[in-house]
């Protein structure tokens, strides 16, 4: 057998596995024998590669998100496989189907309970902004209660999607300085929410 010996790897994903990348430093000074660079990059790297989610899935993108969680797809691969139903635990609030206006409370409730940083992602047409639900007992976006980050688009989107609104959430948490949440303009947002 060839070496290096490989585990449970398909041999059409050889080549995948072959291109598995690190991530990419943060800028800083390289020396000899040390690397400097701020807190805040530090922090930001380990941030946004060890996203908690917390899914919300009331009905069909909740499948889609299913996939998403899956082999195929495997969302474990960004350090995300950690999907927990307790807001306390979690810093993505992932919002997946129709959202009744009498769910609205509910999810704004869960988003308070988020401790900061939180982020928020609108899953699919419905979360996004109603979707084909025009109709006086829908949501017209979960925007409506909570601020919401990323938007992915689609009815439902397909699991790429979802990944890719997943690397957009990623590419906040990585730039997000971490004097943003104490400032004027994010209490505004808040306020503006009716969150203090
Ligand atoms: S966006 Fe489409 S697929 Fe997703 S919950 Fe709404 S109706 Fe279902």
């Amino acid at each position: 057998m060839a070496r290096p010996v490989r585990f449970n790897i398909h041999p059409k994903q050889a080549d995948i596995h072959d291109n598995i990348a690190l991530s990419d430093p943060p800028n800083g000074i390289n020396g000899e024998g040390y690397f400097a660079t701020s807190l805040e990059s530090i922090i930001a790297l380990g941030r946004k590669n060890s996203i908690w989610p917390l899914p919300f899935a009331t009905s069909c993108c909740g499948i889609e998100f299913m996939a998403t969680m899956a082999p195929t797809y495997d969302m474990s691969r960004f350090g995300s496989e950690r999907m927990a139903f307790t807001p306390r635990q979690c810093d993505l609030l992932m919002v997946m189907g129709t959202i009744a206006k009498k769910m609205g409370p509910i999810v704004r409730q869960v988003y308070m309970q988020m401790a900061e940083p939180r982020w928020v992602m609108a899953v699919g047409a419905c979360a996004s902004s109603g979707g084909i639900f025009d109709t006086y007992s829908v949501l017209q976006g979960i925007d409506q209660v909570v601020p919401v980050d990323v938007y992915v688009p689609g009815c439902p989107p397909r699991p790429e999607a979802i990944i890719d609104g997943f690397m957009r959430i990623q590419d906040l948490v990585g730039k997000e300085s971490l004097r943003r949440r104490n400032s004027e303009h994010y209490k505004a947002l808040m306020g503006s929410y009716g969150i203090q």
